[in-house]
């Protein structure tokens, strides 16, 4: 037995935040909201983005439309009344003036200034009403210290818990002794990246570093370790396909009569590509070896019928289903449809997540052992280890970029005797065709590749965002009417200055919209939080929802019909798809706009033009990996939908074949190698996988 803490002296997967200095209970219970409860994940809590702050520029010098440090001498400060109250100052230094604009200031800041003392800005330039200006600086008065020889890292972080916080706390666990060794190259005979040399540029590149090749994530390093990342994933997989084929399964099979009975009662017809795909599943399920089978369906494409009818088939046998969300929101949606599908034939659904505790969950947990819970639907709280079937027969996880491989395995070892679970996964990330085969080693795929019909398309807009006001009034005509919207921003607070920010845009709504009650959801909320504002979205309570890209997949808000996007420019085609995916659900005409920062460019135009003329996921996806843009630097942190540490299959998508190639390697010749490098990137079991 190999465990992560034999192998190294020291792991930083076993070293706890809170022996780092300055981490106390409040500091980690916000690292926690981060998912960074150990040393390895404030090593993987990567920057977003880069300041150069290294180089001092002249203010003769400055070009608009970048970034810079100015120093100089705060000779005047005024407070202005635009459309947004600011604070103008003026630095001074040996070349000229520069006009510094603060948007948010107080009295005793302005007070500052007034005092006319030397200060440093470091801020983003741009054309303003008389020539350049700074704006959103952060600034230091008096400066003293020489400038950093090292670029300064941007990390996504919570309230309470700012940039120089983070940068000091990854700064310790890099300073932590005897980590290295957990952080040796994996991949023999092949060119390979050390991690933790890797790690270390990443979080400080040196100033002569190509940046903007950082930014892209196409830094040699960046592109080796994405290698290293997707031939583990694939071993994985791999692994997945070949332990589960060892074992043998109940063969489910579905009785025509009760098949007949549960179609009877379906407010619809099936369409042909639900029913080509169900009977995929049925043809898995009737082998005596475990199905391992991925569904992928655009959102809205029905996948919840179809998971419904593989667990027909399984309680027709039988034996028990386990179904899990990844969100309590999202498992709660799935047993309200699936109760009200199965209680009438006689099946018993159960539901079991982290809030239902004490004597509840006793019950359940009694029940599904004496196979009066039929179909057990939940969180992860289903594969923890107190909870044991009689006969599991089929595991359905639902959205399964959210899980890693290790809760997967979990569940497949709820098998009660000899026999194992089959499983089905089901996906709404669009992979392109081509790619998935790859990706998923010989895992079996099937796509469900037909909308439901009666269905009203979405109509997507795209508009320059000075037409905002305008975009404000028809959502007010819309709430009036009592629909309810979306308002989509990629960050959440302008600090930044360089996105639309969702915490501005939520003011400036509930202002706009004082008759309407508008919400707010973001990344930095508690998952309790998010819950409470979403079912209240849900419950129809709040009429516009100001959210980050946190918004769920496949949360169904039928009465949803409008949708905005903020600097839609700035997102990759696939996560737009996916997040208007969101609208659209009910009967009334939908409609998505896309607004834009201007100027445009040809590309950005081209991109913003598929998502307008297609509403097809997989040719958005194909199209997506043709036309790069620099949109694939947002929102990973965000969407929550962590397939990976740091490959990305838009931009790594060339290195699939040979990851495959070396994953195959690997399999064939089982080492140390091969398990440490699952340890690294999937948090596999170590026990399980022995070969
Ligand atoms: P997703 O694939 O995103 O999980 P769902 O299963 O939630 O999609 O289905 C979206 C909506 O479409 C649901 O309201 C569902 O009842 C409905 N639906 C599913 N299949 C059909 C069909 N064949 N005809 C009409 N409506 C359907
Ligand atoms: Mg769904």
């Amino acid at each position: 037995m190999v465990s992560k803490k034999e192998t190294a002296q020291r792991h930083p997967a076993d070293i706890p935040v809170t022996t780092l200095k300055g981490v106390g209970p409040a500091v980690a219970a916000k690292l926690e909201r981060l998912n960074i409860t150990t040393a390895e994940d404030l090593l993987f809590h990567l920057p977003f983005r880069y300041e150069d702050q290294t180089k001092r520029t002249l203010i003769a010098d400055l070009r608009p439309d970048g970034e810079g440090v100015v120093e100089g001498q705060a000779i005047s400060s005024q407070v202005q009344f635009g459309r947004r109250r600011s604070l103008l100052v003026t630095i001074e230094d040996e070349t000229g003036r520069l006009p510094v604009r603060f948007f948010h200031f107080n009295r005793s800041q302005q007070a500052q200034f007034d005092a006319n003392p030397r200060v440093r800005c470091y801020g983003r330039i741009r054309k303003g009403p008389r020539g350049l200006e700074m704006i959103h600086p952060q600034y230091d008065r008096n400066p003293k210290a020489s400038l950093p020889d090292t670029l300064t890292p941007v990390y996504s972080v919570v309230e309470g818990l700012g940039q120089a916080k983070m940068q000091s706390l990854v700064r310790q666990a890099l300073a932590i002794p005897g980590l290295e060794a957990a952080f040796k190259p994996l991949l023999k005979n092949r060119p390979a990246a050390d991690l933790w040399a890797a790690l270390t540029m990443l979080h400080s590149p040196p100033a002569e570093e190509d940046l903007a090749a950082i930014q892209r994530g196409e830094h040699p390093t960046q592109r080796l370790l994405a290698f290293e990342e997707l031939t583990a994933y694939q071993l994985g997989m791999m692994l997945w396909h070949r332990e589960t084929q060892a074992e043998p399964s109940r063969p489910l099979e579905c009785p025509a009569p009760m098949f007949d009975a549960f179609i009877a009662r379906l407010p619809f017809n099936l369409t042909g590509a639900q029913t080509r795909v169900v009977n995929e599943i049925f043809h898995d399920l009737r082998q005596p070896s475990p199905a391992l089978r991925l569904i992928q369906g655009d959102v809205g494409a029905g996948k919840t019928v179809v998971a419904a009818l593989a667990a027909l088939a399984a309680m027709a046998s039988g034996t028990q289903v386990a179904l899990m969300a990844p969100t309590e929101l999202l498992a709660e949606q799935h047993f309200e449809t699936l109760a009200n599908w199965f209680e009438p034939l006689g099946f018993h659904v159960g539901w079991l997540s982290g809030s239902v505790k004490g004597k509840a969950r006793d019950k359940v947990l009694a029940q599904l052992e004496t196979n009066q819970i039929h179909f057990l639907v939940g969180t992860h709280a289903l594969f923890q280890s107190q909870v044991e079937f009689a006969q599991l027969g089929l595991v359905l996880i639902d959205e399964q970029h959210r899980f890693g491989v290790a809760q997967r395995h979990a569940l497949f070892e709820k098998g009660q005797d000899q026999f194992r679970p089959h499983q089905l996964i089901f996906s709404a990330t669009p992979i392109p065709r081509t790619l998935s085969m790859t990706l998923y080693a010989g895992v079996n795929a099937s796509v469900i590749d037909e909308r439901p019909p009666g269905r009203t398309p979405i109509t997507t807009r795209v508009m320059a965002s000075e037409r905002r006001e305008a975009v404000i009034d028809r959502l007010a005509e819309a709430c009036a009417e009592g629909a309810q919207a979306y308002w989509v921003c990629p960050s959440i607070d302008s600090e930044d200055g360089q996105l639309v920010s969702a915490t501005f845009t939520h003011q400036h709504l509930s202002k706009r919209l004082a008759d309407h009650s508008v919400g707010l959801v973001h990344g930095r909320m508690s998952s309790q939080e998010k819950q409470t504002v979403m079912r209240e979205f849900k419950e129809g309570k709040i009429s516009v929802l100001v959210s980050t890209t946190v918004i769920e997949v496949g949360v169904d808000v039928p009465n949803a019909i409008l949708m905005i996007i903020e600097n839609a420019e700035r997102f990759g085609l696939t996560q737009i798809h996916q997040l208007r995916g969101r609208v659209g659900r009910g009967d009334q005409a939908s409609a998505c706009i896309l607004l834009y920062e201007s100027p445009l460019g040809k590309t950005g135009k081209r991109r913003l033009g598929v998502l307008r003329d297609s509403i097809d996921g997989f040719y958005i996806a194909e199209q997506d990996l043709e036309m790069r843009g620099p949109g694939d630097m947002l929102g990973r942190d965000q969407s929550g939908e962590v397939l990976f540490k740091l490959a990305d299959l838009t931009r790594d998508a060339d290195l699939l074949t040979e990851a495959h190639e070396a994953a195959s390697e690997l399999l064939a010749e089982p080492s140390e190698h091969q398990q440490a490098l699952l340890n690294r990137w999937l948090d596999f079991p170590p026990m399980k996988l022995q070969a």
